[in-house]
């Protein structure tokens, strides 16, 4: 049968270590014990934060917003999306990059994945493999690991919409609401499927913002880039020849910029939508 669309190829990142890659680490802890932490937080004779649909009423520490409020909400809303704006427009993709959910869970699902299945090539080399007990048992951790993630994350969310304490109790006794049930696991399904699976196809397919940051790239905005006139002509080359006899430029063709890309794009292209860096 003949395929309209591009066969998927699947993308083993390498992981990386350095200054930016540890300030994602900083955000995605300060995201995810903020997101993990907080419908845990008492205020008072109630939950910090909690967004009571049933009661019409959303609890944020001392305030208490009823539906006439919402105009508040459209105010956060329009003073975020100019924020992002703004910070696309000095600093490039800095939310794709360091707060995108998207970004945040396929990190730590990643960091998961190298922890069960090993390095970026034995990733590779076992996936080309035959199965083996080793490869069922290491894949079977792996998925044990991030179902459950993706279960507490599910119930983390709606632990912002139920008082997370008395979800707890109704989950040990199975005593659930039926929207409790359909939101947690949906949620968790989503996560798992997203950040498992689906990763850098969400950013290329799917998501509209990839579609026009560059409208909001200017010739003064910061981003991941490679230099043409440094690297090329670009070519292998030992360790100890000189680049300038051999007329080649900076780019030793190592492919490495490629193997570390979550998206899998080579960055020697010139910017591309799927740069999420
Ligand atoms: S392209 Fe979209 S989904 Fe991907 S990291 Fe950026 S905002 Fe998130
Ligand atoms: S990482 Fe390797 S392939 Fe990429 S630009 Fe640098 S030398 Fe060239």
């Amino acid at each position: 049968m003949v395929s309209l669309y591009q066969a998927h190829k699947k993308i083993y990142p390498r992981s990386v270590s350095g200054l930016f890659s540890r300030w994602r680490w900083i955000l995605v802890f300060a995201t995810q014990i903020i997101f993990y932490g907080l419908p845990w937080l008492e205020w008072g004779q109630r939950q910090a934060v909690l967004f009571d649909l049933g009661a019409r009423r959303f609890y944020i520490f001392n305030l208490v917003l009823y539906p006439q409020d919402f105009i508040y909400l459209t105010g956060i809303l329009v003073i975020s999306a100019y924020s992002l704006f703004l910070f696309t427009a000095v600093a490039g993709r800095l939310w794709c990059g360091y707060a995108c959910p998207q970004t945040v869970y396929t990190e730590i699902f990643l960091w998961l994945e190298e922890k069960a299945e090993g390095s970026r090539a034995m990733r590779m080399r076992r996936d080309a493999g035959p199965w083996t007990l080793e490869k069922f048992g290491r894949k079977a951790l792996k998925q044990f690991m991030w179902i459950t993630l993706a279960l507490w994350t599910g119930f983390t969310f709606v632990g912002y919409f139920t008082p997370i304490h008395l979800l707890a109790t109704e989950f040990m006794t199975w005593n659930l609401g039926s929207w409790e049930i359909f939101w947690t696991f949906f949620y968790a399904f989503a996560t798992w499927g997203n950040a498992g699976f689906m990763r850098e196809q969400v950013c290329k397919y799917m998501c509209p913002y990839a579609r026009f940051q560059s409208a909001m790239f200017d010739k003064d905005t910061l981003i991941v880039t490679y230099d043409k006139e440094r690297g090329e002509p670009r070519g292998a080359r030992s360790k100890k020849a000189d680049p300038a006899k051999l007329n080649l430029g900076a780019c030793g063709d190592c492919s490495l910029c490629v193997h570390v890309c979550p998206t899998g794009i080579d960055i020697r292209n010139g910017l591309q939508y799927e740069c999420i860096g």
